[in-house]
């Protein structure tokens, strides 16, 4: 029996909350948000292993600067001690006060190259601990945006929720109106997850795309506009749209 005008006009409402409910449980998996969450997450641990590569470098070479900065001291001393030897000349000969003279030049020259060697120590240690910050500062900015990210997908999760509560008891509402038996075969079908019922448009199914075949077609040719006929490729119910 077809339905009457009211009743096609209901499972026709029926069918778009349906795909509109579809829509929103497959919007409710933010598989995109996600998807850039996970993206933050590996961006955060890739920033934190180059924070922590890069501290264990600066450890290293401020170790090195500490130790050059103790060899210049010691180097110092050695020089002052030489110094004061030549400055007392005692036990020297004239040779021996040139030598040691040469010796200090020596000293000195040895204790400028170490020195240097300990500046740029010290410049490279100033460079790691600016490059350190700056890894710092963006990892903080990572977070935030992680932060960010999680709140708005729990804004957006909370308003796909109220729509959805709204599409069910919109649907609820238009499924009263259908008569028990294609309302039962409608629930049936959802329970076993399947599409419970489509437009039939220019003799396809919109719900598996296939065209309608044999039975089908016998049946809705030259019938009333709400006949109801069933998919042969995925048994959905058809009704076709409203004249
Ligand atoms: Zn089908």
């Amino acid at each position: 029996m077809p339905l009457t005008d009211t009743e096609h006009r209901a499972l026709l409402d029926w069918i778009d909350l349906s795909a509109r409910l579809r829509k929103n449980v497959h919007a409710a998996k933010q598989t995109e948000l996600l998807e850039q969450l996970r993206g933050l997450a590996a961006e955060h641990k890739a920033n934190a292993e180059r924070i922590a590569a890069l501290e264990a470098t600066r450890t290293a070479e401020s170790e090195r600067a500490t130790a050059l900065e103790t060899d210049v001291a010691a180097r110092g001393a050695t020089i002052e001690r030489m110094e004061s030897r030549l400055a007392s000349g005692e036990g020297l000969t004239s040779r021996d006060l040139v030598a040691l003279q040469g010796d200090i030049e020596t000293a000195k020259t040895a204790r400028e190259t170490v020195e240097e060697d300990q500046l740029t120590s010290l410049g490279t240690v100033e460079e790691q601990d600016a490059e350190i910050r700056d890894l710092r500062q963006e990892g903080a900015a990572i977070a935030a945006r992680g932060k960010d990210l999680q709140a708005e997908r729990k804004a957006r999760a909370e308003e796909l929720a109220a729509e959805a509560a709204e599409l069910e008891a919109e649907r609820a509402g238009t499924a009263e109106k259908l008569p028990a038996d294609i309302r039962q075969r409608l629930s049936a079908k959802e329970t076993a997850g399947q599409i419970g019922a489509a437009v039939l448009a220019h003799g396809t199914c919109g719900a598996c795309g296939d065209e309608l075949s044999g039975v089908a077609r016998d049946a809705l040719s030259g019938s009333e506009p709400g006949t109801v006929v069933e998919c042969d490729s995925c048994e959905t119910l058809l009704v076709t749209p409203l004249g």
